[in-house]
């Protein structure tokens, strides 16, 4: 199975440079190369191919030492690359018929990683990570990394913290499903993070909550500052430092959730939000809990492919105004919580769509021969 393990890295001050230099040289190049497309696009309105591209930057490379002397070789063709897919998107989404925002130039604070194959430019020995131009690099290996993972590398940097992360097959097979078992459907609640039809509520934990005002607090005290001050940059750091932590924090609770619920469950109903749903199914985007809810949904599908748990995405209209009793349709005004029916249905009004979920599983065309409870 295709599996990602991150570490964390402890350069000295001279390899930090150097991978600050890296970052700032990948930025550089990724800029030229969205330039050269862009001109080129402009005058002819064509697309640039990936191997032209390569072709020019592998002499610019060498040519420019200044510019792009700590380069790797691979690591400028994965980011042609990653350009590449910008424009195919930008170009696919123009054939389509939509008006596309065109790829845009990075600033170089935003610029926060460059990726390697293993073996070339980057290699793990032991505790040690040798990264081209930077050197051996200490690293907090917490686990063993798999063999099979020793692939693709990315070196990272978070709110000043540096990353490497090694991605490949672990070597494992998917689990059988299981084939008893209970199962479960789950909401993208409205008043609380999520909703579960077995009439349990997931909301942020508390100390995350206080993070968040924590954030808010330093992002107002950003805004008043003057733009580039040395304070300015001071409160920059630090709400950069509280993002880095709120996220972790909300990655942690996920990774237990989503644990959780893929060793108890044999089936987990959630609704489908891809694009095309969330159009149609919301009445507006929740913005914050949609970062939330596909991160869980990543961590619940490589969890659940481990465990034999099964989980089903479904189309999730109208499952919050109908009933999950007798199915009359109920419209409900957004801050309306309760759901309460005249069949006698009494639920949180997100608990009621979190059973639409799983019924809709239950009713639907499908083989899972999975014993709902
Ligand atoms: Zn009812």
């Amino acid at each position: 199975m295709q599996r990602t393990y991150q570490y964390r890295l402890y350069p000295d001050q001279e390899q930090e440079d150097a991978l600050d230099t890296i970052l700032r040289q990948s930025c550089l190049l990724y800029n030229e190369a969205l330039e050269h497309r862009r001109d080129v696009y402009k005058h002819t309105g064509q697309s640039v191919s990936y191997p032209a591209q390569w072709e020019r930057f592998r002499e610019d490379r060498k040519a420019r030492l200044e510019d792009f002397g700590l380069l790797n070789a691979t690591s400028v063709q994965q980011l042609l690359r990653r350009l590449n897919k910008a424009f195919a998107a930008f170009f696919r989404r123009l054939k389509d018929g939509d008006k596309p925002g065109f790829p845009r130039f990075k600033p170089a604070q935003r610029f926060r990683s460059v990726e390697y194959r293993h073996g070339d430019g980057c290699q793990l020995t032991g505790d040690r990570l040798r990264v081209q131009h930077v050197g051996e690099v200490k690293v907090q290996l917490h686990r063993d990394v798999p063999q099979g993972c020793l692939k693709h590398v990315v070196v990272s940097r978070k709110a000043g913290k540096w990353f490497v992360s090694f991605q490949g097959d672990d070597g494992n097979e998917p689990a059988e499903p299981r084939t008893d078992g209970k199962a479960i459907g789950i909401d993208m609640g409205l008043h609380s993070l999520m909703a579960f039809s077995d009439g349990t509520l997931i909301d942020n934990p508390r100390w995350l909550r206080r993070s968040l005002k924590k954030l808010r607090k330093a992002q107002r005290a950003l805004a008043r500052k003057t733009r580039f001050s040395s304070r300015w940059w001071q409160c920059k750091r630090r709400v950069e430092v509280l993002h880095a932590k709120i996220a972790n924090q909300r990655k942690d609770g996920l990774h237990k959730l989503t644990h959780q619920l893929t060793e108890e469950y044999a089936l987990v109903a959630v609704e489908d939000i891809s694009p095309q749903f969330m159009l149609k199914s919301r009445p507006f985007a929740l913005s914050a809990s949609d970062a939330s809810w596909n991160l869980f949904s990543s961590m619940l599908d490589y969890k659940a492919e481990r465990a034999g748990c099964v989980v089903v995405e479904v189309d999730a209209r109208h499952t919050s105004q109908a009933c999950s009793g007798c199915g009359h349709i109920q419209k409900k005004r957004l801050s309306q919580r309760w759901h309460s029916c005249r069949c006698g249905v009494q639920l949180d009004r997100d608990v009621n769509a979190a059973v639409n979920i799983l019924k809709r599983v239950r009713s639907g065309p499908t083989e899972l021969n999975v014993a709902c409870s």
